[in-house]
């Protein structure tokens, strides 16, 4: 498989977003004026402002671990010259670019603190509510940055719509409605679109006018689907990602066909799929949703680390902020994935599918966003866990223990 590539359609609509950004950023400022966003801050700032040189680190690169070598932290970002910097000898470990969850849900600043303790430096939250929460949580120094898709669109008299505290305005009753729905999470500071689609829910004809809408304001756009038949209905309404992967059976290679072809990319949250396998719920089976990767796999489709990391009132199932990540990666492997592909679905490939071009690699100008562990995850994904240091936009943080 190509390695951190194979994505013509997909740089083509990034585009085009770059273009249409501006017209999104227009209704944000509008929007923002009198709302209580936090003020952004720069990977600089967050950053110790320390000059520090690791010598001695041998560098995941996408592909391989690179000859011992010296990385920069300079000012928060990975410099170029280690002239006047303090040195830091890491005795051969590897350096691996920080590891990027593409699923989670955000709570307070204590899920920032566990996923920098485990190295996840960058968090792609898939819903939550009230805006406020996320709001708050942007930009933090030295803490896990943060990404959020706010408040889900869900079909009338669903079960997300029933949660007490659930944003009436995230409940959708037809296509006309598409272009509030978008403005209003653009206008709350949403970085994507997710969409909730489930039988019985939001008709096809909503699903897709919402993602053309999201579209025409340069958003990427999220879905949640089960089912084989439910990702069917994701696919006809030309979403980007997909969320999980079905337990009832494993994801047809029709399916799979129709999600390579159209460059749709996969997160199928095997943790969260592993956990629900658990319940112990009829006909749930965690060899289906690890057959159906496998499947995606095949097919040329690209999967993207998630763990769906929760804790959410009622969610029978809360994985682990963080340490979970790993665990993901160790599943996916399982479900086939090379060792390098499976770090790749956690550093440079969501980073390029979610348009985050400052991470996701050990590059001079990107974040110092780092995790030195102990052995060869190339050999043993579960070296991951052994981790030494970790640097959050240049600034370390303590490891968990
Ligand atoms: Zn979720």
């Amino acid at each position: 498989m190509a390695m951190c590539i194979n994505e013509s359609t997909r740089r083509e609509f990034f585009k085009n977003a770059a273009v249409i950004g501006a017209a999104a950023a227009g209704v944000q400022a509008v929007a923002a004026s009198g709302a209580a966003h936090a003020a952004p801050r720069s990977a600089a700032a967050a950053g110790s402002g320390e000059k520090v040189a690791l010598t001695n680190v041998r560098v995941f690169d996408g592909r391989v671990l690179s000859a011992p070598r010296t990385v920069v932290i300079d000012n928060g970002l990975i410099g170029i010259s280690a002239f006047g910097a303090r040195t830091v000898d890491c005795g051969g470990a590897a350096l691996l670019p920080g590891l990027i969850d593409s699923h989670i849900h955000v709570q307070n600043e204590g899920t920032l603190e566990q996923l920098a303790s485990f190295g996840v430096t960058t968090g792609l939250d898939m819903a939550c509510f009230p805006p406020s929460v996320f709001q708050g949580l942007r930009g933090l120094p030295g803490l896990t940055d943060i990404r959020s898709a706010g408040t889900p669109a869900v079909a009338p008299g669903s079960p997300q719509s029933r949660i007490p505290t659930f944003p009436p305005s995230g409940v959708v009753t037809g296509p006309e409605q598409a272009h509030q729905f978008v403005t209003d999470r653009i206008a709350e500071g949403s970085d994507y679109i997710k969409l909730i689609v489930d039988s019985p829910g939001l008709d096809q004809a909503t699903l897709t006018a919402i993602t053309r809408k999201a579209h025409a304001f340069g958003r990427l756009v999220m879905a949640h689907a089960v089912t084989n038949a439910t990702i069917g209905t994701a696919l006809t309404a030309n979403v980007d990602m997909i969320h999980h992967v079905p337990l009832d059976a494993a994801v047809t290679a029709a399916i799979a066909g129709r999600y390579a072809g159209s460059g749709t990319i996969a997160v199928p949250t095997l943790t969260m799929m592993e956990g629900f396998a658990g319940l112990g719920i009829p006909g749930y089976s965690y060899a289906n949703a690890r057959d159906g990767v496998a499947t995606l796999r095949q097919a040329g489709v690209r999967i993207l680390a998630g763990t769906d990391s929760n804790h959410t009132p009622g969610i029978p199932v809360q994985p682990a902020f963080g340490s979970s990540l790993h665990h993901e990666l160790e599943l996916l492997v399982g479900a086939g994935l090379s060792t390098a592909e499976a770090l790749r679905s956690a550093t440079c490939l969501p980073a390029r599918s979610f348009g985050l071009r400052d991470r996701g690699a050990i590059r001079p100008g990107y974040r110092a966003d780092l995790v030195l562990v102990d052995g060869d995850p190339l050999a043993d994904i579960r070296a991951t866990r052994a981790i030494q240091r970790v640097w959050v936009g240049g600034a370390e943080y303590p490891p968990a223990s």
